[in-house]
């Protein structure tokens, strides 16, 4: 897909779905658009004395349900096209949960390998200090993406607490555990995952043990989802990473993959867990092939687009369950759809992240302290139900999951537009 077809993309889906639901015009003209799209430049002091201008943003799509909420990705392809159709992917996305938040997306065009640490702490004030007005516990709440992390939303808390005068934990979510973070967030997306996961054995009586899984992307999602599901006696038999990946068909160690990662500071060709070994017996596997293993249950953890109309008749698992965000495009979509290839969305697969972010935000606001348990238990709650939602419209009108969870998700904020009319 053409990066700048992206939004177009995401717009089609909508209007579709906001069809079939018999949405007003001046609704539908109002939600494919974002609320508000800003678009601001960001100068820098460099280590070299001079003075480096970078641009942000931050679309902030919807918010009829709650407090605008989304990620700020520091990345050197960012696009006005990719944030805006982000921060939509957030709404539905916030919606579907039932958590009280509209939807929204931040982002910066830099490569953040190309900066010091004290460039990348200026940039990352900088991007408050021109946001700063539209921003709030209350107003928009932004949380790391792609190449941001805990630190720099800790930089970022602290540049907003100074600006406002306030100690403002509430902010910013995804902040480290000893700066008022959530027990429990950094495991949170990989274990709503395999809170899907256990919906689905329930639902179509999978027996763990006899249930095999290939997971693309050994990165904080995948990593903890494939953990999750092995404490669970699910067998993950291929895990890889952007350089290629394991694969052993008696079942893998999550552990013991991330310490060979963590060693040879890569996951293919170093796997060893007693006995078996992927480098002795040749059983290491690129990505393409990952993706057409014969499993029960593939996740792509990774990245976007990786499911196409050029490899989904390729695809032998019976279930995919989408923890990347958009990692199938539409026209693979509709190839899975006519094998009967079940499809759990990306909105309702990876918004175990979301979730805890709202979790964390609440324990700011209460200035509580939850326990990781609470923070699990919470997640569980809250997807079963997302869940059972989806998975019951889809029996009733004979839909797609796919089509269930955006059909569930663009009525409600639709229903509470129509409501402040
Ligand atoms: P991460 O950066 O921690 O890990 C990404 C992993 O993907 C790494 O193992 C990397 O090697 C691998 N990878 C990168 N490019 C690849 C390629 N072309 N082919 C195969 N593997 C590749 O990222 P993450 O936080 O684990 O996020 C993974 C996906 O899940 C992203 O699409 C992200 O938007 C989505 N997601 C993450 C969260 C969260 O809470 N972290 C929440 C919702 C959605």
């Amino acid at each position: 897909m053409e990066e700048n077809n992206i939004f177009l993309e995401a717009q089609k889906q909508f209007i579709e779905i906001a069809k079939e639901l018999g949405l007003k015009p001046n609704l539908i003209e109002e939600l494919k658009e974002p609320n508000f799209l800003s678009k601001f430049q960001i100068p820098v002091l460099m280590d070299n004395g001079e003075i480096k201008v970078f641009t942000g943003f931050r679309s902030q799509h919807n918010n009829v349900l709650g407090l605008y909420k989304g990620g700020i990705r520091f990345y050197e392809k960012v696009s006005e096209e990719e944030i805006k159709t982000l921060s939509m992917l957030m709404t539905w996305k916030c919606s579907l949960a039932g958590v009280p938040f509209g939807g929204a997306k931040g982002g910066v065009i830099v490569n953040p390998r190309d900066l010091s640490v004290k460039e990348l702490e200026e940039l990352s004030r900088g991007y408050v200090r021109k946001l700063f007005p539209l921003i709030g516990p209350h107003k928009d709440v932004p949380a790391p993406d792609m190449n941001t992390n805990s630190q720099i939303m800790a930089w970022m808390v602290d540049e907003y607490s100074k600006l406002k005068r306030e100690f403002s934990p509430a902010a910013f979510t995804g902040k480290s555990v000893d700066m008022n973070g959530l027990e429990g967030r950094n495991e949170a997306t990989g274990y709503g995952g395999a809170v899907i996961l256990e919906k689905l054995k329930e639902v179509l009586d999978l027996k763990p043990g006899e249930t095999t899984i290939a997971i693309q992307g050994f990165g904080n999602v995948g990593f903890h989802f494939a953990k999750f599901a092995i404490d669970k006696g699910y067998k993950v038999i291929s895990l890889s990473e952007f350089g290629g990946g394991v694969y052993l068909k008696e079942g893998l160690d999550a552990e013991k993959v991330f310490e060979c990662k963590t060693e040879k500071n890569k996951i293919a060709g170093c796997y060893c867990n007693t006995s078996s070994c992927d480098i002795e017996e040749g059983r290491d596997i690129t990505n393409e092939k990952l993706l057409e293993l014969e499993v029960d249950v593939l996740v792509p953890a990774a990245v976007e687009n990786v499911i196409t109309k050029n490899n989904a008749a390729n695809i032998r698992a019976k279930y995919i369950i989408a923890m990347a965000n958009n990692p199938i495009t539409k026209e693979a979509q509709k190839i899975l759809e006519e094998r009967n290839i079940i499809v759990i969305p990306d909105i309702l697969a990876n918004a175990g992240g979301v979730v805890a972010s709202y979790f964390e935000w609440l324990q700011a606001i209460n200035g509580d302290l939850w326990e990781k348990q609470k923070t699990f238990d919470g997640l569980s709650e809250t997807l079963g139900k997302a869940f059972d939602e989806v998975w019951n419209l889809s029996k009733e009108k004979k839909i797609s999951l796919n089509k269930a969870a955006y059909l569930l998700a663009v009525s409600r904020v639709a229903e509470a537009i129509e409501k402040t009319r």
